[in-house]
């Protein structure tokens, strides 16, 4: 067999060799370009996914992920992140008569969220430590559009 699978210790030191190199990575598939080539130095025999990258990647908090998604058909459930596989958390509401009500789940680990309509991930944006992570939209608003 031509290839061999890292151990997680080996995985996560490529992606941080990675990060360090190139702060942002714009697409999942890049991102595991550019891991592999690190752990192909350490040997050239050494492969991993693009989904075990990103789980190790979020999991051990060595990058900060942006999630772009499409809204599926479907409800969502509670069940694991599809992002990082931490469990996620109700979304809840109280409403006008004491009950509560579900809007939805979310993943306190990566920050993944969906409504009762699944989000479906679609393209990951990562960023290292030396990488700005984008500030909400309200904070990143042009002074000029300011309201005087
Ligand atoms: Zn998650």
């Amino acid at each position: 067999m031509a290839y061999k699978i890292p151990k997680a210790e080996v995985l996560a030191e490529a992606i941080q060799a990675a990060l360090k190199e190139q702060s942002t990575v714009v697409s999942q598939n890049r991102f595991a370009i550019l891991v592999n080539d690190q752990l192909k130095k350490v040997d050239p025999e050494y492969t991993a996914s693009e989904e075990r990258i990103r789980r190790v990647a979020l999991y051990r908090k060595l990058a900060k992920v942006e999630i772009q998604t499409r809204e599926a058909e479907e409800r969502s459930r509670n069940v694991r992140c599809p992002v990082c596989g931490s469990k996620t958390k109700r979304i809840q509401n109280e409403t006008v008569y004491g009950g509560k009500v579900t809007l939805g789940y979310k993943c306190r680990a990566c920050g993944y969220w969906t409504g009762m309509r699944r989000r479906v991930p679609t393209r990951y944006i990562f960023y290292g430590d030396g990488a700005k992570f984008p500030v909400p939209d309200e904070s990143v608003r042009p002074l000029d559009q300011t309201p005087s």
